[in-house]
């Protein structure tokens, strides 16, 4: 089976039936499990692709058309095409590579859907979330996306159901705009923001990652301006210097949970690695080379890093970078001790940031009733599915 390589914007493999290979003997499609997912693939790639098969570039055109804005559901739909072609795509690729298993719906219109990744039948989870109200009050129909990045999770993050069963596999990039396509097919919605905040760490899945950001962010693609995506991670101090050098000017979310470096080695194990002054340096590097403020998410936990001499250490370091702070209550996690703090003591907490001058929200979260903090609802699913060994979950 030959294999292609090409670089577009970014580098991929195709395993490809090239017409010089196929006068010889007819080659084998790829098993079902290899066939790279198409909302994978750049307008490069298949440019490249039909090149190869002598196909004219404009076909290329016409296949991004018919999977980013005519969003065909399958091969065979795509008419502009022939018949030859059109088997040909659907030997070579996976047109969906995630599929729905399960859908939840929570009171304030949050939903959350289970996928299954085709290629091997592990799940993830991705959540719609509409837009809070304005500030002035308007009431905002913006839909934002939480996908995953990763099966499970390999950061340990102690008060994350992610991390719970390890970490299984990277997510390919078809399968990360693979969650947004099936949200919106799902759903019936338009995504305006999408955001790595659902399973995995996006960092530890660079390539992958940056890819779909490419895509997703590309007009023949989904089209979705690079302020309304962001990536969220636990603090991979050196990946967040690389991710400031690419061409697509992301926003930036730091899941920060401690202002100090005991507070944070506690329940992110990932600050052993890169501690506080190493991830400020990253930070900074961020700042000068970006223009726009940098999030630190920190969910209030009981006890562990709701005190307020912690607050003032938040306060002290997002006044240094010009970042904004949101706060969230901690979700608990069925198997895990921790609790959030009660809501005089969030507030307290709040306030002193307030004091500072701050940006700050503590967030009323969405979706408590559907499991909807990062992993859990795939915890719940593939223990009961056995994929998870009950003992580790
Ligand atoms: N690994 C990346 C992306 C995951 S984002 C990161 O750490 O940023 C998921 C967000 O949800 C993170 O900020 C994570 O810390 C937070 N989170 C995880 N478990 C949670 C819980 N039980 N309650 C509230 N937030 C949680």
């Amino acid at each position: 089976m030959p294999t292609l390589s090409i670089d577009g914007f970014f580098r991929v493999e195709i395993v490809t039936s090239s017409p010089a290979a196929t006068s010889e003997s007819p080659p084998a499609p790829p098993p079902a499990g290899e066939r790279p997912a198409a909302p994978g693939l750049s307008l490069d790639d298949w440019t490249a692709w039909m090149k190869e098969r002598g196909e004219s570039a404009y076909r290329a055109k016409q296949v991004v058309e018919w999977i980013f804005k005519k969003r065909a559901a399958a091969f065979a739909e795509m008419s502009s095409l022939g018949a030859d072609l059109r088997a040909a795509l659907d030997a070579a690729f996976r047109l969906r590579p995630v599929s729905l298993v399960k859908a939840e719906g929570a009171a304030d219109a949050t939903r959350k859907f289970l996928f299954r990744l085709e290629k091997d039948g592990r799940l993830v989870e991705t959540v719609l979330i509409p837009a809070t109200p304005g500030l002035d009050g308007d009431r905002s129909d913006r839909l934002t996306l939480c996908v995953s990045s990763q099966v499970g999770c390999a950061y340990d993050c102690k008060f994350c159901a992610s991390g719970l069963a390890g970490f299984a596999r990277n997510l390919d990039a078809g399968e990360i705009v693979g969650q947004l396509l099936e949200a919106e097919r799902v759903s019936g919605g338009r995504v305006d923001n999408v955001v790595f905040m659902g399973m995995g760490e996006p960092l530890a899945n660079f390539a992958n990652v940056t890819r779909a950001i490419g895509i997703l962010n590309a007009h023949w693609g989904v089209g979705i301006g690079a302020r309304h995506i962001t990536v969220s991670t636990s603090g991979l101090a050196p990946q967040i210097e690389k991710l400031a050098a690419i061409e697509v000017p992301v926003r930036l979310a730091v899941s920060l949970h401690g202002a100090t470096d005991p507070v944070r080695d506690r329940i992110m194990p990932v600050n052993r690695q890169y501690p506080l002054d190493r991830l400020f340096a990253a930070l900074r590097v961020w700042s000068e080379r970006r223009k726009q403020k940098i999030t630190f998410e920190y969910i209030l936990i009981d006890g562990v890093n709701d005190g307020l001499d912690e607050a003032e250490h938040l306060a002290r370091r997002g006044r240094a970078l010009g970042a904004k702070v949101n706060l969230i209550p901690y979700n608990t996690v069925e198997g895990l001790e921790w609790k959030r703090p009660p809501v005089r003591r969030q507030q307290a907490f709040f306030q002193v940031l307030q004091r500072h001058r701050v940006p700050c929200t503590l967030r009323r979260e969405k979706g408590h009733d559907i499991a909807a903090a990062c992993g859990q609802l795939r915890l719940r699913e593939e223990t009961a599915a056995g994929i998870i060994p009950p003992g580790r979950a």
